[in-house]
């Protein structure tokens, strides 16, 4: 990552001007491709501030594809190709004037699996995070941005007293949770999460899922998942991703989450909300 910010415009450039606020992302008419293999086909899609919409379908549908797209991580790829846009609060992310640094500041991701430095401490990790955006802080002010993240992450009490200690010695859930505090630490406005508690037993992605519930306020999220029961409890708004017979991914149905799951308006919908596959 190159420097948001270097030190000579950064007089003025405070911790404090940092505000946690969700943001509206909207994806319009996205098509992706690896190669000439079609993944996604015309995917639009309002994921509204403040608000946690989640992302099922059954593997291969493109989830993580659209996902990485909405934080420019697609590009990556060298194979990838990309059409339609994203905007955040009516911004293009693919603007070549906006920095990428900037576009990746404020829409942060947590995957799969824990990945915490493991050998860095917790300290050290949530501060990884800031690092991205080029703020110069004081030394009362990291202390304080490591605390917040961490409390907004809802690990502060289990580890206040283990700052120092390495990120990898925590059980997994912690990890996650660390992983979150890292990307919380530049506040972002949107938070994408990939599976974030595939990996996690049934008490740890309670603890995460209550977390996003009290984060949503302050940053929007996305969450991809393969637990019906996780994207009723936490998701407000839901889209159901297909990939069928060779066609690329595409949405079949999204909205309200109840409604999707209580009477959902397409039969295939209904299928695999249902676990027919
Ligand atoms: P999901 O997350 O819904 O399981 P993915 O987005 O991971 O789906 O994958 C969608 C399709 O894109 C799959 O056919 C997968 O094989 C393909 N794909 C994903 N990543 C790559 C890549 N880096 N290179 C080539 N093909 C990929
Ligand atoms: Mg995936």
């Amino acid at each position: 990552f190159t420097r948001e910010r270097d030190s000579s415009s950064s007089s003025g450039s405070r911790l404090s001007e940092l505000k946690p606020e969700p943001a509206t992302l909207q994806a319009n008419n996205i098509s992706a491709w690896f190669g000439t293999h079609q993944v996604l086909d015309r995917v639009s899609l309002e994921m509204p501030a403040g608000v946690i919409t989640s992302l099922i379908g059954p593997s291969g549908c493109g989830k993580s594809t659209f996902l990485r797209i909405l934080n420019r991580m697609h590009e990556l790829v060298p194979s990838a190709q990309l059409a339609g846009e994203v905007l955040i609060d009516g911004q293009d992310i693919y603007d070549p004037e906006l920095r990428l640094t900037q576009a990746r500041r404020e829409i942060g991701m947590v995957f799969q699996k824990p990945n915490p430095f493991p050998a860095m401490s917790i300290y050290d990790n949530v501060v990884a995070g800031l690092a991205l955006t080029g703020i110069k802080v004081s030394n009362d002010e990291r202390d304080e941005l490591v605390e917040t993240s961490l409390i907004r992450a809802g690990l502060w009490k289990e580890v206040r007293d283990r700052l120092r200690s390495p990120g990898g010695g925590l059980s997994g859930g912690q990890q996650q949770r660390l992983c979150i505090a890292r990307s919380l630490a530049v506040m972002p406005r949107v938070l994408l999460m990939d599976e974030p508690c595939s990996a996690l037993d049934p008490t740890s992605t309670r603890v995460i899922e209550e977390t996003m519930l009290e984060l949503v306020n302050d940053v929007t999220i996305v969450i991809v998942t393969h637990n019906m029961q996780q994207a009723q409890r936490v998701s407000q708004q839901c889209a159901f991703f297909l990939a069928s017979q060779g066609t690329p991914g595409a949405i079949v149905e999204y909205g309200d989450t109840e409604a999707m799951f209580d009477s959902p308006i397409d039969p295939r919908t209904y299928d695999y909300v249902n676990g027919r596959f």
